[in-house]
């Protein structure tokens, strides 16, 4: 059987000979282990393999985690969509968010902030595959978004985020992880102090990588495939 010790050691050796190949430094690229659907156990159990940052992507799913993991320094990373009657919940428990993708969802999360905790850092999400059913908003309204962002108190825009459509068609998908790196250039030729280009999934990270991704969100690969029905201790999707 395949552990997940080993399974994120194979991972971590996918970012390094990708790197390398783009001629960039493995280090530059962050790993982010996209964790939803999965037991506290295994999280912890990728704790102990070294793994530190997780995403999530349910509150509530994410929740029962922070709250089974609250013995570990992990650093949580909110990777879904967010309804704006999430916001609050999401404020107080997450030290990053991904998917912001409307200038509503940040004023509520700002003003959610508890004072006690740093600024949430956050990216803009972007559309890079023009599909109805993704959110983010459309590259060209990625800088207005992002003025807006910046703008919040407690808020501290780190980047830009895609969920780029899955096609088999690698220049495809590659085109879109290019359209994400000019706008992520574009936006710090504008001045943006930007440092996270998050991008790349279990099945594409090395294309991300070779434009320029400084985090992936890693699942699959690191954890198995995913049950269709999530755990019952993990509560519903709400
Ligand atoms: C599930 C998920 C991932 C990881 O996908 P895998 O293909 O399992 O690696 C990354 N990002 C987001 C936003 C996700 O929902």
């Amino acid at each position: 059987m395949t552990t997940i010790a080993s399974r994120l050691q194979n991972v971590k050796n996918r970012i390094i000979e990708a790197a390398k190949k783009a001629g960039r430094d493995p280090e530059s690229v962050q790993l982010l282990a996209a964790s939803k659907t999965n037991t506290p156990d295994k999280l912890r159990e990728a704790w102990e393999a070294g793994q530190t940052v997780f995403g999530e992507n349910y509150l509530q799913e994410g929740l029962v985690k922070i709250r089974a993991l609250s013995d570990l320094p992990i650093e949580w990373h909110f990777i879904g969509p967010i309804q704006s009657n999430k916001t609050k919940l999401i404020a107080e428990n997450f030290s990053w968010v991904h998917g912001i993708d409307r200038e509503k969802i940040a004023t509520r999360l700002s003003a959610a902030r508890p004072e006690s905790l740093p600024p949430l850092q956050v990216c803009v999400q972007v559309n890079v595959s023009g599909e109805i059913t993704k959110s983010g908003v459309d590259p060209e309204k990625a800088a207005e978004l992002a003025a807006f962002v910046s703008e919040q108190p407690r808020l501290q825009l780190r980047g830009i985020m895609a969920v780029p459509e899955l096609t088999a068609v690698t220049a495809l998908q590659r085109e879109q992880f290019q359209m994400m790196r000019e706008v992520y250039e574009q936006l710090q030729q504008q001045g943006f102090n930007l440092d996270t280009l998050s991008m790349g999934m279990s099945e594409d990270l090395e294309n991300a990588i070779a434009e320029g991704a400084t985090m992936v969100r890693i699942g699959t690969a690191i954890f198995g495939p995913r049950r269709y029905a999530i755990p019952e201790e993990l509560g519903s999707r709400q």
